[in-house]
């Protein structure tokens, strides 16, 4: 099969890491007879530099013609003044819309070997394999907002509203991942206080009711659940929920794993190209430095493969290779525990692609 991906390197580490994803990518292509065309395109703070706007129209069309989109990070120091009109973040939001992709997923799954690397106690996290589904093109980050003067200075709001509809498809993209896990799904609210939770709550309630009465299903608070993914974080399977807690629990649950460095995602909608990136940003404090750690960015690869192109092989070769370098205990800077040798990005992707031939090597010849 050939396929077709723009790259998105954007700013800061997002070029370092991006660049050991393809290769990983051209990998696996190589070892399972297809051929990828890269398609590298502007966004964030380099295209606001190079050309005034942080997403180019031409970016847009060329992902939209694309079977799937590889993304860096965007951002830095440069371009953080919150008084700024034209903003990096402001490219990766337009991207979301413009490609149509409402659901976020976030795995999170913890490296036995890692078990010790981060702040939680190891028997803890040890078990955890999670799949956090965040709502992305809804919510407070899209409703109205706005600022007038007041008495006191000025009075500032931002709205949150949900549709039936898009509760629907959310719960039922995240239902179907389930079926697929440990077939158990606990949907996130505020529904004692928050009139739009109690629409999403008895929404995912008929859903899961009648078309999914074979899932486990059970609701949660956000306030509970933030507390739950640290005190018995290995009890969740998948969870769903909107923007706003979906942002603020995917940013906790990443705790988990030890390092943001390690996880990726995917952002899909019903149908066109998804969007795969790691969870960090473009870190500015070690980019240029040739330390950020690929993985999560290689795992996202893995992700693209399995959920834009269908190569399922692929992607649990990629995934097992990453399984195998980590076991053979090689890390970068923020996977080592004091005292442990490290190695920088690209030998770490270099690590990962020889994985990747030795181990169909071991499958051929078994
Ligand atoms: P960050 O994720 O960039 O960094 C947080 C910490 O994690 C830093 O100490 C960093 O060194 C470390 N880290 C991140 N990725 C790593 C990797 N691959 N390997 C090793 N260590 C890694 O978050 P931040 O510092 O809050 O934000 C920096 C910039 O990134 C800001 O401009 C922010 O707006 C932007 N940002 C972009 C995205 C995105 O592109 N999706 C997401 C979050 C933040």
């Amino acid at each position: 099969m050939n396929a077709k991906i723009t790259v998105l390197a954007g700013d800061g580490v997002g070029p370092e890491v991006v660049n050991e994803a393809c290769k990983v990518l051209e990998t696996v292509a190589n070892r399972f007879d297809h051929r990828i065309e890269f398609t590298d395109a502007m966004i964030g703070g380099g295209a606001i530099d190079k050309l005034g706007t942080p997403l180019p129209e031409e970016t847009i069309e060329i992902c939209k013609d694309s079977d799937a989109v590889l993304l860096g990070a965007v951002g830095g120091p440069k371009w953080d003044d919150p008084l700024a009109s034209v903003r990096p973040e402001q490219g990766l939001l337009g991207l979301r819309k413009a490609l149509g992709v409402f659901a976020n997923l976030r795995p999170v799954r913890v490296y036995p070997q890692l078990a010790k690397s981060g702040p939680l106690k190891e028997e803890l996290v040890a078990n955890v394999d999670m799949l956090v589904i965040r709502e992305l093109t809804g919510g407070i980050y899209f409703g109205d907002r706005g600022k007038k003067p007041d008495a006191t200075g000025e009075f500032a709001f931002d709205t949150m509203g949900y549709s039936t509809g898009e509760v629907e498809r959310i719960v039922r993209l995240a239902a179907n991942k389930a079926k697929g896990r440990r077939n158990k799904l606990t949907s996130v609210d505020k529904a004692n206080v928050l009139e739009v939770s109690r629409l999403w709550r008895s929404t995912a309630e008929r859903v899961m009711r009648d078309e999914f009465a074979d899932v486990g299903f059970e609701h949660g608070l956000v306030d509970a659940a933030a507390m739950h993914l640290i005190q018995r974080p290995a009890d969740f399977d998948v969870i769903v929920t909107g923007n706003l807690f979906g942002d603020i629990l995917t940013d906790e649950a990443s705790v988990l794993a030890g390092s943001m460095g390690l996880l990726p995602s995917a952002s899909l909608g019903d149908s066109g190209p998804g969007l795969y990136e790691p969870i960090h940003g473009s870190a500015p404090d070690i980019a240029g430095k040739g330390i950020a750690n690929p993985i999560g960015m290689i795992l996202s690869a893995a992700m693209l493969c399995r959920e834009s192109l269908g190569w399922h092989k692929e992607a649990e070769s990629i995934e097992a290779a990453v399984e195998q370098v980590v076991a053979e205990g090689v890390r970068t800077p923020d996977m080592a525990l004091a005292g442990e040798t490290t190695v920088g990005t690209i030998e770490m992707g270099r690590k990962i692609v020889l994985a990747i031939r030795e181990l169909a090597t071991s499958a051929s010849a078994a």
